[in-house]
């Protein structure tokens, strides 16, 4: 890399089209063949590099592309093959048996890749895991692109990251941690980097995002150790360690003493590893790469801002050079495909190819002054000051709030609330619930297409959908299911139905972002103040519930989980961007109880993801959290039941939070932990609760006999009077037969259980 060094730490790699997953999909489903999936692969490789390098990169990165997961690629690289797939011989067909599973050997664990939206395949690890250099892909990436002209810097995930995103193998004895295996690991990665270098690679990076988040002392002496041995190698390329996702802190100093040759940080999330950062010892002789163009979210970067980031390293770093603050992965690949966004919204984005131009853009004013670049960079900043200007901004929202303020949280006491509800709703104990999907048949999700393409008018896609709830709700009134639904025909996605009708939030096109192997999500764009213009879910709600006695559930998504799965103005702070999200859905909440309906469920399943990697920023995170979803619920009357549905069972960190969000019901995950979940929150959330019964994610059908003991169980951790009946998540993807049966069973089981 030369003095005026400008790279991005990873790139989209779906492909601008989501090209790879029609080829992997049609390849799983054995529509084409091998050939024809390595050659989307090819394509979409060979484009990246000529992108990258055409751009005007000073290093451009490798093996970014992935086919499912770069964690996974990883763990391959040095072997790390559970024992269960040991004998598929073809490498891609065992790759994708990892990601996917096949008959007698369960898929990989999947789970979140830091606090993004991204999962990765949790590798595991045994004492007699018996790691060794499988270099294949790294290597053939390299070579591949220097065929093409383009000397890349190899991207792999690093051994102590690695090893602390690891579990423990089955059947591994008591007390070890993946992290013993740090030894034989790093001797693995020397032999890789051995490779690399004879390859012909200058440099590699190995990505060690694990110490943005808190660390023991034995962990970030496993750093230390680490980079000492692959620092010693007497042949190798030069090594540069990526952290992102936030400061690195105490592991810092720690790593500039090490003999790396270069350190990534990220300025954005992590920008306080700045303070005091002259003091560090070993940056003088190192690369430090200033990450300063936000890697995670899609607005444009302020320059002038940025540069005067990057010039705080100069005379701290022995070579400062500009980057994202993490791959561009999260991002979608360009916004000049977008035709349908307003200009006002236009103007304030970037997309992953407009970062790279940023960061060179960048890279030339550090190296020769902003002068050399002025005229771009004034014609940037004149940009902002127009958005600033047009900033959608909504007095009539502001003035609300401000009315509000921190009185916006108006209901009585628990237990009187309680005894209000259960004069007003007369359910009996123990009641039965769903959480609110149905199954989505391919006729629902044409309907919708139908709709959208304008192929059937409003009046027939409405007629449609009344249709199918009048089903759900016949069919759940025959099961005998004592709270109801209307089942959720109308929404493509959780998320994305509210921002389509909120004000504030825009939506792309071909805004791609991966989520996990060929899935990718969408998501919504939040650019302005946000209010909600007219009523969105009342009328499907009014309707649900005149066909039954019985009280039908409202159906929201929460402000947590809106934010979490959207990307947020970065303009103004969080919690006042939540506060509003927060007073839409009031508005909706309210409407509901207006028009007859008696419980709201308000989602927030990201409650958790969304906390942050360290103990130290956690509790600003979950007041304006626990703030937002008072304030969506805050309006309604006592004698009208919230409840709140949450996705997961380890609530540890969130116990609080939950019990913050004060609502009258809350369901969770708990089918797979066997109720252990009541230990922890029937003391800790002293108000209802629906530990789900049974695992929606596996077509099983439980039988009466099973659902009855778990909810015997969970009798053994709360009283009756506390206790609802319900799966452990809703029904979307479930089919119809085995769902009718399986919410039969429930039924009769909560019936046996009250006798
Ligand atoms: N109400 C939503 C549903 O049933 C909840 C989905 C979720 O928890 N992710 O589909
Ligand atoms: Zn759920």
């Amino acid at each position: 890399m030369t003095s005026s060094t400008t790279t991005v730490l990873g790139y989209p790699r779906i492909g601008p089209r989501r090209e790879l997953k029609r080829a992997t999909e049609a390849f799983w489903a054995g529509r084409s063949d091998e050939a024809a999936l390595r050659d989307t692969a090819a394509r979409i490789r060979r484009d990246t590099w000529g992108e990258l390098d055409g751009a005007g990169l000073g290093s451009v990165p490798g093996n970014t592309f992935s086919y499912y997961d770069h964690v996974l690629d990883t763990a391959l690289a040095v072997d790390a093959v559970p024992e269960r797939f040991a004998g598929i011989e073809d490498p891609i067909r065992r790759m994708f048996a990892m990601a996917r599973g096949v008959e007698g050997a369960p898929a990989c664990e999947m789970t979140k890749w830091f606090d993004t939206n991204y999962h990765y395949l949790v590798p595991e690890l045994g004492p007699d895991t018996a790691l060794a250099p499988r270099s294949t892909k790294v290597i053939e990436d390299f070579r591949e692109a220097q065929r093409q002209g383009v000397t890349t810097r190899p991207v792999l995930v690093g051994p102590v990251t690695l090893l602390l995103l690891s579990k423990a193998a089955d059947g591994a004895p008591e007390g070890f941690t993946p992290l013993d295996l740090l030894g034989p690991l790093v001797e693995v990665y020397a032999d890789l980097l051995l490779e690399l270098a004879e390859a012909g690679a200058g440099w590699v990076q190995l990505d060690e995002p694990a110490f943005a988040a808190d660390r023991s002392n034995a962990e970030v002496d496993a750093l230390r150790t680490a980079y000492d041995r692959l620092a010693a190698l007497k042949r190798r390329p030069r090594i540069l360690v990526a952290s992102y996702f936030g400061r690195l802190g105490g592991a810092l100093p720690v790593l500039a003493r090490t003999g790396v040759d270069g350190i990534a940080l990220d300025l954005v999330a992590g920008a306080a590893d700045l303070d005091g950062i002259e003091k560090v010892e070993g940056l003088d002789r190192k690369l430090v790469l200033a990450g300063v163009v936000d890697g995670r979210n899609v607005w444009r970067t302020d320059l002038d801002a940025a540069l005067a980031k990057a010039q705080r390293l100069t005379g701290v770093a022995g070579r400062v050079g500009v980057s994202t603050s993490c791959s561009l992965l999260h991002v979608p690949y360009d916004l000049a495909v977008e035709t349908a966004l307003p200009s006002e919204v236009t103007d304030r984005l970037a997309f992953a190819r407009q970062k790279v131009d940023e960061v060179v853009l960048i890279g030339r004013a550090l190296a020769d002054g902003r002068e050399s670049v002025a005229a771009e960079f004034d014609a940037a900043a004149a940009l902002r000051e127009r958005v600033r200007e047009t900033s959608g901004r909504d007095d009539a929202v502001r003035a609300r709030l401000g009315e509000l303020g921190s009185d916006h949280y108006r209901r009585g006491a628990a237990d009187v609330r309680a005894k209000e509800q259960r004069d007003a709703l007369g359910l009996p104990e123990v009641p039965t619930t769903t959480i609110g999907s149905f199954p989505q048949t391919a006729e629902i999700r044409k309907d919708r297409a139908a709709h959208r393409s304008g192929e059937i008018d409003d009046a027939e896609y409405e007629a449609r959908m009344r249709a199918e709830i009048t089903r759900v709700i016949e069919l759940q009134e025959s099961i005998g299911l004592d709270v109801l639904v209307h089942g959720e025909p109308e929404r493509n996605d959780m998320v994305q139905y509210f921002a389509e009708n909120l004000d504030g939030f825009a939506t792309t096109e071909l805004g791609w972002v991966q989520s996990y192997g060929s899935r990718c999500v969408r998501p919504p764009i939040l650019y302005a103040d946000v209010s909600r213009p007219r009523p969105i879910t009342v009328e499907w709600a009014r309707y649900a519930q005149s066909l039954s006695s019985k009280p039908v559930k409202g159906m929201l998504t929460g402000p947590v989980t809106i934010l979490a799965w959207s990307f947020v103005r970065d303009d103004q702070p969080i919690d006042a961007t939540a506060r509003q999200v927060g007073l839409a859905l009031r508005d909706e909440v309210t409407d509901l109880e207006a028009a007859g309906i008696r419980i709201v469920q308000v989602d927030e399943p990201a409650l958790r993801e969304l906390l942050p990697l360290r103990e130290a920023d956690r509790q600003e995170y979950l007041d304006w959290a626990v703030d937002s979803f008072r304030m969506s619920t805050g309006g309604v009357q006592d004698s009208t039941q919230i409840h709140t549905h949450l996705c997961y069972s380890e609530f540890g960190e969130v116990v609080g939070a939950i019990d913050g969000l004060d609502a009258d019901v809350t369901t969770v995950e708990a089918a797979r932990s066997r109720m252990e979940v009541l230990a922890e929150l029937g003391p800790g959330v002293p108000r209802g609760l629906g530990p789900g019964v049974y695992d929606v994610h596996s077509p099983e059908v439980p039988d009466a006999d099973e659902l009855a003991t778990q909810l015997r169980a969970a009798l053994s951790h709360i009283g009756s009077d506390r206790l609802w009946a319900n799966p452990d998540c809703g029904l979307k993807t479930r089919g119809e037969p085995e769902t009718v049966a399986a919410l039969t069973n429930l039924v009769a089981a909560a019936r046996r259980v009250r006798a």
